[in-house]
């Protein structure tokens, strides 16, 4: 069963960050990656057939009305501004920003928190990669700081995290959690079995807070516990989804 995603339609979930922009996230239905990858992998780093994957990004974009651009995601805190496409952009960042009608950007996920973002009057939009380092390394402010730097008022920016590991299932260390709550409060959790865990996307939500955003939603779903979503904890070999936004064209 496992190529049974092969036989879907693509599944993206529409999410509204305004007019002007659209913006949504993938699962696993309706790509051509087979096996473990199946079917809608988008990462070129996670051993697929790299050709699969990159007709898989140009399905992802078809859907989204804009070619699509990804970096290479290393859990740091770099924003890369792209204003144009490009196909292999291989810098290394965590953080994408454009204001460019037309150009996709995109944040690949099985597991981490995608973030999506938009000031639609201002005409910019981001993403962000957040995962436990990303969060602790302030990927979510410097991802906000670009945008205001291009114009964009904290109070007009919209958020929407993406499908993520919830608290119920991120199992860390004891003093991994410590060392994480010590940095963002409020993310020590614990499992549904009782041993200590973090709450990322909680950690995301407080952060967007605390840099003045109030229109911040969350599609709450978790990767682990839905076999939709590529899960690296759950699988290690797998694929990965995606969060993808772009200003009409
Ligand atoms: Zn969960």
């Amino acid at each position: 069963m496992a190529n049974a995603w092969n036989q879907l339609p693509l599944d993206v979930l529409e999410v509204d960050l305004g007019s002007g922009v659209r913006a949504g996230f993938s699962n696993r239905a309706g790509g051509t990656s087979l096996g473990a990858h199946s079917a809608l992998n988008l990462g070129y780093h996670v051993d697929d057939d790299w050709d699969r994957a990159h007709a898989n990004r140009g399905l992802l974009g078809r859907w989204l009305g804009a070619p699509l651009t990804m970096t290479t995601q290393v859990h740091g805190a770099e924003v890369a501004e792209v204003s144009a496409y490009r196909p292999n952009m291989r810098r290394r960042a965590d953080a994408l920003v454009s204001t460019t009608p037309g150009v996709g950007i995109g944040v690949m996920v099985a597991d981490c928190v995608p973030v999506l973002l938009s000031d639609p009057g201002a005409g910019v939009v981001a993403t962000a990669h957040a995962g436990r380092p990303g969060l602790v390394a302030g990927v979510v402010g410097n991802a906000v700081t670009a945008m205001t730097e291009r114009g964009a008022r904290a109070e007009s920016i919209r958020a929407v995290l993406g499908p993520s590991i919830c608290g119920r299932c991120y199992e860390v260390p004891e003093q991994l959690r410590e060392d994480v709550e010590a940095a963002v409060p409020g993310t020590a959790t614990r499992t549904s079995w009782g041993t200590p865990a973090i709450d990322i996307a909680t950690g995301v939500v407080s952060q967007l807070h605390e840099l003045g955003l109030t229109q911040v939603d969350r599609v709450d779903a978790c990767t682990y516990e839905h076999e939709r979503y590529f899960s690296y904890r759950r699988d290690g070999v797998t694929g990965r989804f995606a969060g993808v936004i772009a200003l009409a064209g």
